[in-house]
């Protein structure tokens, strides 16, 4: 465990007023609720006691990028004095098949469902292993490089419909990172009308993961619901993943 360190809890705290005046700024440039988005705070690679510190600051959502990590710091996390019960973990990093198993037993979303065979090992675990469905964002490319993960936007009304057609899977809307090099107002605005295409199938799929420390002002414009902060919050990685 970390010990407990006041600077970097007083880092946090105005950090996190940043951020959210950034939401609140936007939103209120869009002329959308402020509580219409939901702030993810991304902690891969930060310790368990930074999530613990987000949460007392009343940051209940929490991403991380990689199972076995995710499942390490909610150990940790279990021994803490005071431990916060109520965290909501998202999943927005790549995900192999073989971690659905673990996965469904502590993750409220994932965000980064690309193919139909993930749909499948995860419906399958939720179905022996959770009682209530896993919520799921697709994850479209819209650069269609199959490197930075995401579903073809060809692709996309298919894979949606695997997810809606799983009871053990409640399909919430689409996800994307903007491209690297790319115009970020250009490509959110693109995933709009990709998540206006899945809604007009799936009514209650009207979630859009999208909006990053530098990007999440487009974002917020072009209508997230779900923005995913790291760095903003955190500090920059010396690694990333995912
Ligand atoms: C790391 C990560 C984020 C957070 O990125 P920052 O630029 O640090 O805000 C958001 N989404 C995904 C999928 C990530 O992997």
């Amino acid at each position: 465990m970390e010990p407990p360190d006041d600077h970097r809890d007083a880092r946090l705290v105005t950090a996190l007023g940043s951020v959210r005046a950034r939401i609140a700024d936007a939103c209120a440039a869009a002329g959308r609720d402020p509580q219409s988005v939901t702030l993810i705070a991304v902690t891969k690679t930060r310790p368990a006691s930074d999530v613990a510190t987000l949460a007392r600051l009343g940051v209940l959502d929490i991403g991380e990028a990689r199972d076995q990590e995710a499942r390490a710091k909610i150990a940790e996390l279990a021994e803490f004095p005071g431990a916060p019960i109520d965290l909501r973990w998202h999943l927005v990093g790549r995900l192999q098949t073989n971690k659905a198993r673990s996965v469904v037993t502590y993750a409220r979303a994932v965000h980064s469902l690309d193919r139909p065979k993930l749909a499948r090992a995860l419906a399958e675990a939720a179905a022996e292993r959770r009682p209530e469905p896993l919520e799921v964002f697709v994850q479209v490319s819209l650069d269609g490089d199959p490197e930075r993960g995401g579903v073809a936007e060809a692709e996309l009304s298919a894979l949606a419909e695997a997810v809606a057609s799983r009871p053990q899977l409640q399909l919430r809307g689409v996800m994307a990172v903007a491209p690297i090099e790319a115009d970020a107002e250009a490509a959110f605005a693109k995933l709009a009308e990709l998540a206006a295409r899945v809604r007009s199938d799936h009514p209650g799929a009207d979630a859009i993961s999208a909006g990053m420390s530098d990007d999440l002002e487009a974002a917020v414009r072009n209508g997230s619901t779900h923005v995913r902060v790291g760095s903003a919050l955190l500090g920059r990685r010396a690694q990333v993943f995912g």
